[in-house]
């Protein structure tokens, strides 16, 4: 067993971070992940850490890979953002507590889940730190892609690049991790198209498919523009639904803490001097719902425009494999009674919302015309 047993079909990473660990000669004080979500970047550099701080380089079963790879090494710090950006002070701690010696392990690490997360003063602070690194320490970065993050810090760490895995992988993956039933397993990794995550909430959550198999009800339901009216406001209220079931609870025990930290009874009135600070907070806040909203809506589009490429595949006569195979009937239908040059017409029609709602027009908008976008021109 090994910890990098996590990182399926990173063959060629493994090989790299493998030698890393058994040979200081390649070892470097600042590492940069980068790929696709799903392909498992803060994954790969979990296992990594933990490699680095074990005795026999990642057997994930002593302490130290145990306590790394679970999140509670005392020498391995994680930086993991719901934020818009990493602020400052945040990164100014780092900073600090990278600079410590370690403790127990070998190594003193800080991983940066989302290192593009980060204004240019903020970058300016952490790339300080990277250029003169402590002796046993050790920076991990990860960002969807090298031009996320400033080319000052880039080029000083060494880049590790991951690839969206094989569906197949993924499957053998859910099956031998979670218990998956083969047929499935490979089902949800198609439709999750190959990310890790999504694949096994598809998997495990009754919940996750019931959302799936009402996105893949889209394409059917939607007849005319009333249709097509009724199901945007019904899939902005999912998008919502979710975004406020991950935040709600976290909003409130974010809140107590500072108002704790700030040493404010509960029921207390807040002094005027500190409510800049209780502000901020919920400013935050509110702008990591928009963002939890804004990404459920484009996972959405993503999963629309996976059921429209399949219908393209079906009209063009490919012999490709479904992404949504276990929706066949509803794509062979379409595919019959539509055009290709439709369906081009549709995709083009979820790009351009996933473009719009990328530059912050409203959502309900956005949505609203790309769905009368999708309905049947007759
Ligand atoms: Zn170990």
């Amino acid at each position: 067993m090994s910890v990098f047993d996590v990182l399926v079909g990173q063959e060629h990473v493994v090989e790299v971070l493998e030698r890393a660990v058994a040979d200081p000669r390649s070892m470097t004080h600042a590492w940069l992940f980068t790929g696709p979500p799903g392909s498992g970047r803060s994954v790969a550099a979990r296992a990594f850490a933990a490699a680095l701080q074990c005795e026999n380089g990642g057997c994930g079963e002593c302490r130290d890979c145990r306590q790394t790879m679970g999140g509670t090494h005392p020498d391995v710090t994680y930086v993991s953002t719901d934020k818009v950006i990493i602020d400052i002070k945040e990164v100014r701690q780092l900073v600090t507590t990278a600079a410590r010696s370690a403790s127990q392990g070998r190594w003193r690490i800080v991983v940066i889940e989302d290192a593009d997360r980060m204004v240019e003063r903020t970058s300016n602070v952490l790339l300080k730190a990277i250029e003169e690194p402590a002796e046993r320490t050790v920076w991990l970065l990860c960002a969807p892609s090298l031009d996320d993050v400033m080319v000052t810090i880039r080029s000083r760490c060494r880049p590790v690049s991951l690839r969206i895995p094989p569906a197949q992988a993924v499957a053998d993956l859910l099956v031998s991790r979670d218990g998956v039933e083969p047929e499935a397993a490979l089902a949800a990794a198609l439709a999750a198209q190959s990310h890790i995550g999504i694949a096994k909430r598809l998997a495990t959550n009754p919940e996750a498919a019931e959302r799936r198999r009402a996105i893949m009800g889209v394409p059917s339901s939607i007849r005319g523009v009333a249709d097509a009216v009724l199901v945007a406001a019904d899939l902005v209220e999912r998008a919502s639904e979710e975004a406020s079931a991950v935040g709600t609870e976290r909003d409130a025990v974010e809140k107590a803490n500072l108002m704790r930290t700030l040493g404010i009874e509960d029921g207390e009135k807040i002094p005027p001097q500190m409510r800049g600070q209780i502000r901020q907070l919920e400013e935050d806040q509110k702008r990591r719902a928009t963002r939890v909203q804004r990404d459920a809506l484009d996972r959405i589009m993503v999963d629309l425009l996976s059921f429209y490429r399949d219908v393209s595949t079906r009209q063009l006569g490919s012999d490709v494999d479904l992404v949504n195979s276990d929706f066949a009937q509803d794509i062979e239908r379409i595919a019959a009674e539509s055009t290709p040059e439709q369906t081009v017409r549709r995709i083009e029609a979820i790009q351009q919302a996933r473009r719009r709602l990328d530059a912050n027009v409203a959502p309900l908008l956005t949505v609203e015309a790309m769905a009368v976008g999708l309905r049947p021109q007759g």
